[in-house]
């Protein structure tokens, strides 16, 4: 309860506390709801959507800096409502303390738009459909200065000048442009997300960043988001009691190395929430690589009672009545879809976009997304596919695999412009595991020879192994797998198991340079835990006594040189984590290779080895592993459906 107290008869007693003038507690108070550009840019289009906007223009110059515009086609203020609403506690969304309780609107403060005036020169334009003119009005620092009559088009403008012009504190601790600009993109782009139906224009100095048509949910992803990222999404859907869910997540083999693309929402209000987000995290547990991070963008909805938004005046915190509900909620949800769907790659023959689809999209899409340049298409598309099945049936394995430097790029593309979504079937391991040889080193024919099993498997071009599964064919990189199997296993040597070390019958003795000598040194006891067993010689000499049980044999001599030389290349991220580079370099080298020839029974292991790894679907380095082409995508092409 406030208490109000008149000085009265202490009047004349001497106080050191005053109350602090209107515009210097404003400032203060603006300190909280603007921060920098993009919280400008965050409440003005709050405002526009809460007052209905079907199209919202979003114009900044000098990263928000010196101009930050949002226009709106929305119901428009009175010239009464307009003056009020640059009123602190000025707002028409709430009137009661009930209503704060189930807020429905994205503001409710009524504090922004007092806020932004305190700390920059604010011009308003706006005028309801039902007035015949509009107002105008320009305030700075909370003043005053213009209030006139004027023609206007229905909805609300505001222009936003030289931010923080009298809090040069607040200035100069802005970020770079790009960092400024980044900033505003994202809030523009979270809001697009979940307003597909909206009209978004988002102008940066004389650059067209965004121009949204409205569009189904999916579709508005798309747009946003580039073809090649949208095939890689899949769609949720759920729905218990109380909550539902809905959006898109990301398959594990498009994680990101970064948690940028995480957007969270609440009844459509974009959050931040480490539980909630822990708990898609959780879904993809033995899906994803460590260090990498899942795309997603999911919208919860709830009864407004259920969370209180009223936690800080940027609303971007919640609390939830209940928020262990909704955390299990969200990671069964988030589990059932990746179940779901089939998490291999999927080989489709998709046409190249055209040159003209391409410049369509990049126009379309924010900056700083990784879209292949419009210069990696083929100069003459071919346009769309044809409704007829093709004559052909061309793939370019190599490039599929990434094996070859190709300037075609066949990624992203549309099928007949529609979204095309993995079968919702799992892919299970070929056939029944055989227990025999799965402990087996893999290693090239004709060093054991094959039981004699058969089973739909083949290999082809001493490369590629090719299986049949119940929902199609699938193609392994031989080589990317077998890395996969090797660097599971040295991670897992490394935390406790002990490493396989075949005794070398003549140990052998290398000169090494002084550089590789000392770092040898330096990584022995991660060696000797993968299964090197050396002695140092001093003298940049080493004696190779034993090597690692999974080096291929006619490999033992190079296998160190080869290790280190990787390791070598995978410098830059050595200080980060030096036994993971280890690991991967190891892997590569001491897998089998493309060229080397495997019988039936070392495919079989190793498909079950790899099925039995954490993360069968991309190697260590983010390669795939392995594609499947769905038996649909052959009944297509052979015109069967
Ligand atoms: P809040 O959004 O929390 O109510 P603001 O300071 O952001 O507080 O806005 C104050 C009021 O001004 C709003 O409640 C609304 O009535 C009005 N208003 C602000 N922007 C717009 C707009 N773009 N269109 C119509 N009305 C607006
Ligand atoms: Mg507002």
């Amino acid at each position: 309860m406030p208490i109000f107290i008149s000085r009265g008869a202490y009047a004349d007693v001497p106080s050191k506390i005053h109350i602090l003038k209107p515009d210097l507690a404003n400032k203060i108070a603006a300190g909280e709801v603007v921060q920098r550009p993009a919280s400008v840019v965050k409440e003005l289009i709050e405002n526009a959507l809460d007052a209905g906007a079907t199209t919202i223009h979003i114009i900044v110059r000098d990263a928000g800096r010196t101009w930050i515009q949002v226009l709106d086609d929305g119901e428009g203020l009175s010239h009464e409502d307009a003056l009020l609403a640059f009123e602190r506690h000025a707002t028409s969304k709430i009137a009661s303390a009930q209503d704060l309780e189930s807020i429905r609107t994205l503001g409710f403060r009524g504090e922004a738009l007092a806020s932004i005036a305190a700390v920059s020169q604010v011009e308003m334009k706006t005028r309801q459909r039902t007035d015949e003119i509009g107002t105008f009005l320009r305030i700075e620092g909370n003043e005053l200065k213009e209030n006139t009559k004027a023609a206007a088009e229905p909805g609300t403008s505001i222009t936003v000048k030289n931010l923080f012009y009298n809090t040069p504190g607040r200035r100069n601790f802005l970020k770079t442009r790009n960092t400024e600009l980044k900033n505003i993109t994202d809030v523009v782009t979270r809001m697009a997300i979940v307003y597909p139906q909206v009209t978004w224009h988002y102008l940066s100095d004389e650059d067209v960043l965004l121009d949204l048509k409205p569009k189904p949910a999916g579709e508005r992803m798309r747009d946003l988001f580039g073809a090649k990222q949208f095939e890689s999404l899949l769609h949720v859907r759920e729905q218990i009691d109380s909550f539902s869910l809905e959006g898109y997540i990301g398959r594990p083999d498009f994680a990101r190395k970064s948690r940028s693309d995480q957007f969270l929402f609440i009844n459509r209000r974009f959050i931040l929430n480490r539980a909630i987000n822990h708990a898609v995290f959780q879904a993809y547990e033995h899906l994803m690589i460590k260090g990498m991070f899942p795309f997603y963008a999911l919208d919860i909805t709830l009864d407004p009672q259920k969370v209180d938004v009223n936690v800080h005046p940027s609303k971007m915190e919640v609390k939830f009545e209940n928020e262990s509900a909704i955390y299990r909620f969200v990671l069964s949800s988030v589990r059932k879809t990746l179940g779901a769907h089939d998490v291999v790659p999927n080989l489709s023959f998709r046409q190249p976009e055209t040159l003209e689809q391409v410049e369509e999209r990049l126009r379309f899409t924010s900056p700083g997304r990784d879209v292949p340049s419009p210069w990696t298409m083929p100069a003459k598309g071919p346009g769309h596919t044809p409704a007829q099945p093709d004559v052909s049936l061309q793939v370019n394995l190599d490039q599929l695999f990434g094996r070859v430097e190709s300037r075609i790029t066949t990624g992203p593309g549309e099928r007949d412009g529609e979204a095309t979504f993995p079968s919702p079937d799992a892919v299970h391991p070929p056939l029944p595991v055989n227990r025999v040889v799965q402990h087996m080193p893999i290693r090239p024919a004709g060093e054991h020879e094959s039981p004699g099993e058969t089973r739909a498997i083949w290999q082809i071009h001493n490369k590629y192994i090719l299986s049949q599964v119940r929902t199609g064919l699938l193609i392994i990189d031989q080589h990317v797998a077998h890395e996969r199997i090797l660097y599971e296993k040295v991670l897992a040597n490394f935390e406790n198991s002990l490493p396989t070390t075949q005794q070398l019958l003549f140990p052998h003795t290398v000169q090494l340079s002084a550089g590789d000598y000392s770092l040898v040194k330096e990584l022995s006891e991660s060696l000797t835990r993968i299964g090197f067993d050396l002695k140092l010689f001093g003298k940049n000499t080493v004696v190779i006594e034993g090597i690692p049980a999974d080096v291929r044999i006619g490999n033992e001599m190079k296998i160190l040189q080869e290790v280190l030389d990787e390791f070598k290349e995978g410098e830059p991220n050595r200080t980060i984590d030096a036994r993971d580079t280890l690991a991967k370099s190891f892997a590569c080298k001491a897998a089998v290779k493309a060229g080397d020839k495997l019988n039936t029974t070392e495919m079989i292991v190793l498909i079950d080895q790899l099925f039995a790894t954490q993360m069968p679907y991309v190697c260590p380095h983010g390669r795939p592993v392995m594609v499947k082409i769905p038996l649909e995508e052959l009944d297509r092409r052979f015109g069967r459906t």
